[in-house]
């Protein structure tokens, strides 16, 4: 049984990972093109455009905002947020103390909220990370407007002008229709690389040999019922239940506040960044849920009724984007303090398998922990280009270092050091790489962010 399910997913995968790896170099067919010219009005100008508006995003326009510049944020969905909110992951890892003021006002206004609970409610010690998601968006939403950021939701980034290296305007889809944003400094932080890939700059995917990137994950959430028989039933024939515990795949599940559960559901090998790629991990997914839900509700007899599934599913790893530096997982490994530290990770090594189902690790276990380390100015400025930086889970990072600095924590702290540059950049009326990493670092320090290393905290390890 374990060979069929293996194989069935090899089959379901097969198409998104050819197309990975004619991404990472091998001769792939060449569709017919169509050229097409149209004038698009320069509907808004700012000193920053940030694009994507994830913790990566929101601290980096938060950030360049307190410095006095004028911020322009662009988000595709409804909410900012990105994974934390509109994928239902709502769940802070890595330090959160000494993140920077951005976060710092985050928790202190979720817990004024009362969003935020001890991951193990009943152990003082457990870290203060579990929140409310649909909090979090109202949240983030009014810290943009406070600071007087221009927010722009249901806007998908389109496609950039760029001239030797310089981005002049980025364009944008809403509802309006196509509008070029002009500005003088550019922040990618749509988690997938798309400034970059769109500007024709370097990026990197995947597992070096083969481009398979980390898993997606879906979010879904049940309902404890009373009566089982409320619960939504797999008719005949509709995919193919789990039918024993170790036909389960990779599934985590979570408190989720009373009579009601967060589940987590692991989703390799497809690519995030091909349209089929994700449209087929999507259909995948959704397909795995009641598959799974199936077992939970008619084997081991849980009351769960399906409550909702969180729209989309959730990327661990899109485009990384090639930085002036890119920060190696030896350099996790040996806790590495930068001249151009800037931003702090302190997680572990996250890093699931690339081309299976189970719960299992691309290192031993023993080998997952690194000491906190730093994260430099240099990558996350894009190698190719003369006015983009980059935070979040685009930044320049191995596949490895990536599975540690993705997270919330880490990805707060790279925004609000890419937010600090992008404006010192426009103040100074020079490029991000052309400004001193002191001054950078000099501001980051000011704002609150702690980039010791040392011993690890304990506590945040899985
Ligand atoms: C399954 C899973 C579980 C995780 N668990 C945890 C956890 O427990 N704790 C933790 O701290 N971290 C966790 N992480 C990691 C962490 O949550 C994310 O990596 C982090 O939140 C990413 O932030 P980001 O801003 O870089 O990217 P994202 O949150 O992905 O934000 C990118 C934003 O850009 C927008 N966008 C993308 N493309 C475009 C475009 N073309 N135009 C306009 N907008 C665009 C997106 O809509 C999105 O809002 C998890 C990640 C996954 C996938």
């Amino acid at each position: 049984m374990k060979t069929s399910r293996r194989s069935l997913l090899k089959k379901a995968a097969a198409a998104p990972a050819a197309a990975a790896v004619g991404s990472a170099g091998a001769m792939a067919p060449q569709p017919p093109y169509v050229a097409w010219n149209r004038r698009v009005p320069v509907r808004y100008e700012a000193d920053i455009a940030v694009l994507g508006g994830g913790i990566a995003g929101v601290s980096a326009a938060c950030a360049a905002a307190r410095s006095g510049a004028s911020v322009i944020l662009v988000e595709r969905f409804a909410i900012t947020g990105g994974v934390l909110t509109t994928g239902g992951v709502a769940n802070f890892c890595g330090d959160p103390d000494g993140v920077g003021e951005v976060f710092d006002a985050i928790l202190r206004t979720l817990r004024e909220f009362k969003a935020i609970h001890r991951r193990k409610p009943e152990d003082p010690n457990s870290p203060e990370s579990v929140f409310h998601y649909e909090i979090l968006a109202i949240i983030l939403q009014e810290m943009l407007l406070q600071r007087k950021v221009k927010l722009l939701l249901h806007t998908r980034l389109a496609d950039v002008n760029v001239s030797k290296g310089v981005i002049t305007e980025c364009l944008v889809a809403g509802k309006s229709g196509l509008e070029a944003i002009r500005a003088r400094q550019f922040i990618d932080c749509t988690g997938d690389g798309d400034v970059a890939r769109l500007a024709g700059f370097a990026t990197h995917k995947g597992r070096v040999k083969d481009g398979l990137q980390l898993p997606m994950s879906l979010m879904y959430f049940v309902r404890h019922v009373e009566e089982r028989d409320a619960a939504v039933q797999l008719p005949a024939g509709w995919f193919q239940p789990v039918r024993a515990k170790d036909e389960l795949p990779m599934v985590s599940i979570w408190p989720d506040g009373p009579r009601s559960n967060a589940i987590k559901l692991k989703i390799p090998m497809f690519d995030s960044t091909s349209t089929e790629g994700l449209t087929a991990a999507e259909i995948r997914a959704r397909r795995r849920m009641l598959e799974i839900l199936h077992y939970f509700q008619a084997v081991e007899k849980r009351p769960w009724l399906l409550d909702h599934c969180s729209p989309i599913i959730v990327i661990r790893e899109g485009c990384r984007i090639v930085g002036d530096y890119i920060l190696k997982v030896d350099d996790l490994r040996a806790g590495r303090v930068f001249d151009d530290g800037v931003a702090r990770g302190t997680f572990y090594l996250d890093a699931h398998t690339v081309d299976e189902e189970k719960r299992t690790y691309l290192l031993p276990t023993d080998q997952l922990k690194v000491p906190p380390y730093q994260i430099p100015l240099r990558s996350l400025i894009a190698r190719d280009g003369k006015n983009l930086l980059m935070a979040g889970r685009c930044f320049s990072a191995d596949q490895l270092a990536l599975s540690s600095a993705r997270v919330s924590t880490s990805g707060s702290m790279m925004g609000q050091a890419a937010g600090i540059a992008a404006a010192l950049s426009v103040k100074k009326k020079c490029q991000p790489r052309e400004c001193d990493p002191a001054e950078v670092k000099k501001i980051v320090l000011e704002r609150g962010a702690n980039l010791a290393c040392g011993e690890p905290p304990k506590r945040f390890w899985p």
